[in-house]
């Protein structure tokens, strides 16, 4: 335990500086949620680049959890939905079904160029649209996929800090 201690000690903080916070008006409906959004993330049909971008932002050097940034593993527990990707055929009705189950006031983010307008992915035969077709998009963070900065100053800018 002792020598766990000192490592800990003689490593320090890892986390990089806190990125800049977005010009972007926060939306109306993120100044309910009082500084802490939890959020449940949904992979309408990502390559999975973007998923991997997500993990980066809530890992260790990122840590987008101290500005009140929370995954959680339920639609009903959540605030905000993250979703990734295209929205595929499959994957329309379950992603208007989770959205349904997060109570209000509920937001959304379409997190990368997939989700806000298809990307490379678009007019591909198995593609329904882009997030904003099958439910309300709040938040835009473009990118292919968005570096964990982006995502990390996207999601202060829903909680304000
Ligand atoms: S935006 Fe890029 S990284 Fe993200 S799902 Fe689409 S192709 Fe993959």
């Amino acid at each position: 335990m002792r020598q766990l201690l000192r490592k800990i000690r003689a490593t320090g903080r890892v986390a990089e500086p806190p990125p800049e916070r977005p010009d972007a008006e926060m939306p109306d409906k993120a100044r309910e949620l009082g500084g802490s959004v939890q959020i449940r993330h949904v992979d309408a049909g990502s390559c999975n680049g973007c998923e991997v971008e997500i993990a980066s932002a809530f890992g260790p050097v990122y840590d987008a959890e101290r500005y009140g940034a929370r995954l959680v593993a339920s639609p009903r527990h959540a605030d905000a939905l993250v979703v990734t990707g295209p929205v595929t055929r499959n994957m329309r009705m379950a992603l208007r079904r989770t959205y349904e189950a997060v109570p209000e006031p509920r937001l959304v983010v379409a997190l990368g160029d997939c989700a806000r307008n298809c990307g490379v992915f678009a007019e591909a035969y198995g593609v329904e649209g882009a997030v904003s077709d099958v439910v309300p998009v709040d938040v835009e963070v473009p990118g292919c996929p968005p570096a964990p900065e982006a995502i990390v100053a996207a999601l202060r800018g829903l909680t304000g800090r």
